[in-house]
């Protein structure tokens, strides 16, 4: 079994990364919290159908005495009012300060899940329990928990940590494909800012991955996991290193949010963001136009996009606005220097970062015909 550690000065955690763990997640969270009693899973309604008894059965048969609680699926969920209703669940399931949540899902039920943990009685112990790509290599590691207001994403939050995290890539066999291309995209962002040996094994392995190949795909989700385990312990609450997660974002982002987070996933978002900057890259001198062209066509066989003409660049600057004045006015990014290598808190002149919009908008070239 592949036990990893997440070791912060008031935090010590595993996370287990193994085909088959899902089923041993019952006796495993026994074993860690030395006592069995009420617990509660958070889940989505599509999730549950899928997963739900199953962990039920592995967590009764352990002895837990558990309860689910389900909302439906989507970013859009992330709100006060299924707060409330997680909360109220928990009052009538009577979890006390020693009952555990299990945030059983992708990124949307770790936040939210993981939010309610960290604040319901001043908080009870979390598992992570992440079922996508995108939740399992990045979202599930690091801490953050939060949801959404109507004026913006994750503007309510808190670093909490669960006490462990339980990564079974074989629950990602029902996955649909554009949640697979979703993780795909982290899993990229990951190879070339700090790894390039990630990045050469996810080249050479594009059908592997693409079909899901459990020997391919376990041991790329587990360079994912501890190449952020590292980031994190460096710096947990973001102030340098951990920024470097952020390749692809700064605009990512912002595409997001033109797409008012729906026409266009997280990951997709980002694909598009980290081809407008790898190009930023490239003119700042930073990386050769080839790391550029490698990553294009990686992102393209991943069936992810790699341009959109239809983009709005007045509409992304505009949401840009509010990042840049976080920055003294000026647009910041985390840019790779070459291949697996980057450096944060680069800044790029207003033109050029426009002009970097104006590449994502491009009509296909000849790279990804
Ligand atoms: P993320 O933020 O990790 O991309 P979400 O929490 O928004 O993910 O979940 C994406 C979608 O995938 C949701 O509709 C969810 O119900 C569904 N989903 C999550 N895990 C699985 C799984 N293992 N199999 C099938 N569908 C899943
Ligand atoms: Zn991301």
């Amino acid at each position: 079994m592949t036990r990893l550690t997440v070791t912060l000065p008031h935090a010590v955690y595993p996370v287990f990364v193994e085909n088959g763990v899902f089923d041993r997640i019952g006796a495993l969270a026994a074993e860690l919290l030395g006592r069995t009693g009420r617990a509660m899973i958070v889940t989505d309604t599509r999730v549950d159908r899928i997963l739900g008894v199953r962990l039920s059965r592995t967590l009764g048969r352990a002895g837990w005495d558990v309860t689910t609680v389900t909302i439906p699926p989507g970013e859009s969920r992330k709100t006060i009012k299924n707060l409330l209703l997680l909360y109220r669940n928990f009052l009538r399931h009577q979890l006390e300060r020693s009952s555990p949540v299990f945030a059983l899902g992708g990124g949307v039920i770790g936040d939210l899940a993981g939010f309610a943990a960290a604040t319901y009685m001043r908080g009870v112990p979390l598992f992570q329990v992440p079922t996508t790509l995108l939740a399992q290599v990045d979202a599930s590691i690091g801490g953050k928990t939060g949801l959404n207001l109507p004026d913006g994403k994750n503007l309510i939050g808190s670093f909490t940590h669960p006490k462990a995290v339980f990564t079974d890539p074989s629950v990602l066999k029902t996955l649909p494909p554009r949640e697979w291309a979703n993780g795909l995209a982290e899993a990229v962002k990951c190879g070339v800012i700090l790894d390039a040996p990630l990045f050469e094994k996810l080249d050479r392995n594009v059908s592997r991955i693409m079909r899901r190949d459990p020997e391919t795909i376990g041991p790329v989700i587990r360079t994912c996991v501890s190449l952020k385990i590292k980031i994190v312990q460096k710096d947990e609450r973001e102030s340098g290193v951990r920024a470097l997660l952020n390749y692809g974002h700064t605009l990512g982002h912002a595409i997001e949010a033109v797409h008012a987070f729906r026409g266009r996933t997280h990951g997709e978002a980002v694909a598009l963001g980290m081809g407008g900057e790898a190009w930023l890259a490239s003119k700042l001198g930073m990386i050769d136009r080839e790391v550029l062209n490698r990553q294009t066509r990686l992102l393209h066989a991943f069936s992810l996009p790699v341009c959109d003409s239809k983009l709005s660049a007045s509409r992304v600057l505009k949401f840009m606005q509010a990042d840049k004045k976080n920055h003294k006015g000026k647009y910041r990014f985390s840019l790779p220097e070459r291949l697996g290598a980057g450096r944060f808190g680069i800044e790029a002149p207003d033109a050029l970062v426009r002009q970097a919009i104006h590449f994502i908008r491009r009509e296909k070239d000849d790279l990804i015909q």
